[in-house]
């Protein structure tokens, strides 16, 4: 199989993978294959690939704001204003900056990355997981993929050394040089999120293109039963929703010895389907259950597949 690791922003999938993408309905093709190949395991980044808000790490610090206080003064803002809380954060940050007279450029913003601190075993869990799935379907074809989808900064997540793991990352971004200060361009809420996830089901990954055409299940190249959200709390609820409630599966991280509570709601709720402290190293907990979902989402393509042939030859 192939693992993919160097990520194509704003591109369209399956124009270079095997049996994703061609033979539509199983029509226009040579060599007709089946195409529901690619997993796509989907990651929250704020508390649940790290312990912090990325811009606690270097944003903050950088313009002298005590986070905590910088939070409460974005929450009240909004509130008081009635505005969105991720573009009210957006632009006081760079307000803030200006006031103090720290100019933060593109380059800088992505330079503030590397010093964003990633849960136990992050580094090493792209090659794990994928040595998993390599040794069990290497043969069938099957590729996997990690998406990111946050409401933090692209800049900053492009500076993080996980960031070439990514097949695609949908985060919030700014427009540098629109206004005298660098103003929102995207911004990703909690059920915002929601959009990307569609795109990564569709195929629809280029932002240029619109996501709301009606495209038949059959033709989609990543079902929600090859998906995997994984999230840290109320954020990601409408995300794991939206996966679980079209097939997929949605699991829950909280800080190794905390804030497990939060994880026990989601589960009873119905949620996700699994809860573990964020240790992504191999052997723990978060990484047993997923490659206990994983088992069953290759399982699940074997079945499809076998399916898939017998309708073919009965079909004449
Ligand atoms: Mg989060």
């Amino acid at each position: 199989m192939a693992v993919e690791t160097t990520p194509r922003r704003s591109k369209a999938a399956n124009d270079d993978e095997p049996g994703a993408g061609q033979a539509k309905g199983g029509k226009s093709a040579a060599r007709p294959q089946f195409e529901k190949k690619i997993i796509a395991l989907v990651y929250d980044f704020d508390g649940t690939l790290s312990p912090k808000p990325m811009q606690e790490y270097t944003f903050l610090p950088k313009i002298g704001e005590d986070p905590k206080a910088f939070w409460a003064e974005a929450n009240g803002l909004a509130k008081k204003h009635g505005a969105d809380g991720l573009i009210t954060y957006m632009h006081l940050m760079y307000k803030k900056a200006k006031a103090r007279g720290v100019r933060i450029d593109r380059e800088e913003l992505v330079a503030l990355g590397r010093d964003v601190e990633l849960y136990p075993g992050v580094d090493d869990w792209f090659d794990e997981i994928s040595e998993y799935v390599r040794i069990r379907a290497e043969s069938q074809g099957i590729t996997l993929r990690h998406y990111l989808i946050s409401s933090g900064l692209t800049e900053i997540i492009e500076g993080t050394r996980i960031y070439p793991r990514f097949h695609n990352v949908f985060a919030s971004e700014y427009w540098f040089d629109a206004y005298d200060l660098p103003y929102p361009k995207r911004v990703i809420t909690d059920t915002g999120k929601t959009q990307y996830l569609f795109r990564i089901n569709k195929g629809v990954e280029n932002l240029g293109e619109s996501i709301n055409e009606h495209m038949p299940e059959t033709e989609r190249p990543i079902p929600f039963s090859n998906m995997i959200y994984f999230g840290d709390g109320d954020t990601d609820v409408p995300s794991m929703a939206v996966t679980r409630k079209n097939g997929g599966y949605a699991v829950a991280v909280h800080p190794p010895g905390k804030h497990r509570t939060k994880c026990v709601d989601l589960f009873k709720a119905g949620r996700c389907d699994f809860f573990a402290p964020a240790d992504y190293r191999r052997g723990s907990d978060l990484f047993r259950r997923t490659c206990l979902l994983l088992d069953r989402i290759l399982a699940d393509i074997r079945v499809q597949e076998e399916t898939w042939r017998i309708r073919r030859s009965t079909a004449k």
